[in-house]
């Protein structure tokens, strides 16, 4: 059997390694001219800790990784107001979460895709047709690819989503946010962030910084607007829209590149994710937003199930539609938790900010650690076996 995959990310280089390791004959088209090195921190842990399991992958993404902490929203001179409890949430999945670059999870998952997959980068796809038993897609080199499967991998823009499903502006819902991202050195920044997720306790806009073991500092950006346009020079855009934070704030903001990530946030909600050969997965499927804060994990997860399926079920359709009765329920539990997060997340008010602070001096309460951490972190034990587990809780 043969896949061609759109997409080398999180959720394409899994499907690959797990369909690959299950005997399929596997292509991946990547449009990027080789790994993204581009990189925000994410937060791994609930559904795919059991995929990655899987792929025997734990002890690299824990090498990659980081254990963090705790999270500080600081004041205007670095000083916390409020303290998350990270290490604290950890022990709640039973210590199967850490923090790590988006790059670096893609690294760790791209070393186990088995030599045998041809991974070609600097490549899209411009034509999808399908017959009843094969999809073919025409690349943007003239090629053509004749596959018994097309997985679109390629994320939230996804363009197989838009070549087979539809208009993008059918499925994408704009959550009221833009997020930006880069990393840079600076000794004394460094030096000020110390070892902890540092959060400015703002609103309206809000920076968030970690520094990794060889010094750099990772930042993040996230603002709350009504126009989901991308501007047209995000850097200088961040650097107007952030210039009343205070801290660090205007040394990082000096150190913004003009090649940051940049995007809207926004989830994607289909009724369906296959039609005939073709299968989305991960973002492109149903992203789920930095603000539920496991995308990467549910792309893993969706990788994993689907594998599981077409392994188990010799037609493909009732494989597909097998796949989408296991993950649709994680899927929009986490979706629904994003929306809610939308208020704390970068809050609107002075109101929300005290209440949001006031929520988390509850988290120091014994006790009640456990109901705030599966907040946060959600009911990650729902995992990815045909019967549910039951949650930690
Ligand atoms: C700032 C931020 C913080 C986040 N924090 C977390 C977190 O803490 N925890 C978590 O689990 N998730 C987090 N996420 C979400 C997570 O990063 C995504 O859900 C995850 O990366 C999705 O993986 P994916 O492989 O489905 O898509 P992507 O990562 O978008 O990968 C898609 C791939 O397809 C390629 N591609 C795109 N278009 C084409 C095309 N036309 N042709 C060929 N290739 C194409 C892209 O270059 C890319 O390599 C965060 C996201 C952001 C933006």
């Amino acid at each position: 059997m043969k896949a061609i995959i759109c997409g080398a990310g999180i959720s394409g280089l899994a499907a690959a390694a797990f369909l690959a390791g299950d005997g399929w004959d596997v292509v991946v088209v990547e449009q990027a001219a080789g790994p993204r090195p581009q990189g925000y921190m994410v937060d791994f842990f609930g559904p795919g800790w059991q995929a990655a399991t899987a792929l025997g992958i734990i002890p690299r993404i824990r090498e990659l990784g980081y254990s963090v902490e705790r999270l500080d929203y600081v004041d205007g001179r670095g000083r916390a107001r409020a303290s998350l409890p990270f290490a604290r949430f950890a022990q709640v999945v039973r210590g199967e979460l850490v923090s790590m670059l988006r790059p670096d999870l893609e690294l760790a998952i791209r070393e186990a895709v088995p030599p045998g997959v041809h991974l070609r980068y600097g490549r899209t796809v411009l034509a999808v047709t399908q017959s009843r038993a094969s999809v073919t897609a025409t690349l943007d080199d003239g090629a053509s690819l004749e596959a018994d499967l097309l997985v679109g991998a390629d994320g939230i823009h996804s363009v197989i989503r838009e070549l087979v499903f539809g208009p993008e502006p059918e499925f994408l819902h704009y959550l009221g946010f833009h997020v930006g991202a880069y990393s840079f050195r600076d000794p004394e920044v460094a030096s000020l962030v110390g070892d902890r997720f540092a959060v400015t306790d703002t609103r309206n806009e809000a920076m968030f910084f970690y520094r990794l073991r060889d010094g750099t500092i990772t930042a993040m950006a996230v603002h709350r607007t009504d126009d989901p346009a991308r501007p047209d020079d995000p850097q200088d855009m961040l650097r107007s829209r952030y210039g009343r934070l205070e801290w660090i704030c205007p040394a990082a903001l000096r150190h913004c590149p003009r090649d940051l990530y940049y995007d809207q946030v926004a989830q994607i909600r289909m009724p369906r994710w296959h039609t005939g050969c073709t299968v989305l997965v991960g973002d492109a499927a149903a992203a789920v937003s930095l603000l539920a804060g496991q995308g990467a994990s549910l792309g893993m997860a969706a990788a994993y199930v689907l594998a599981d399926e077409l392994k188990k079920q010799p037609d493909l359709g009732r494989a597909l539609d097998s796949f989408e009765t296991r993950i649709r329920p994680l899927v929009l539990e986490h979706q629904k938790a994003g929306v809610s997060a939308a208020h704390w997340f970068v809050p609107a008010t002075r109101h929300a900010v005290l209440m949001r602070r006031a929520v988390i001096r509850l988290a120091r309460i014994p006790g009640l650690t456990r109901l705030i951490s599966s907040a946060v972190v959600g009911k990650s034990g729902a995992a990815l076996t045909s019967s549910q587990n039951p949650s930690p809780e």
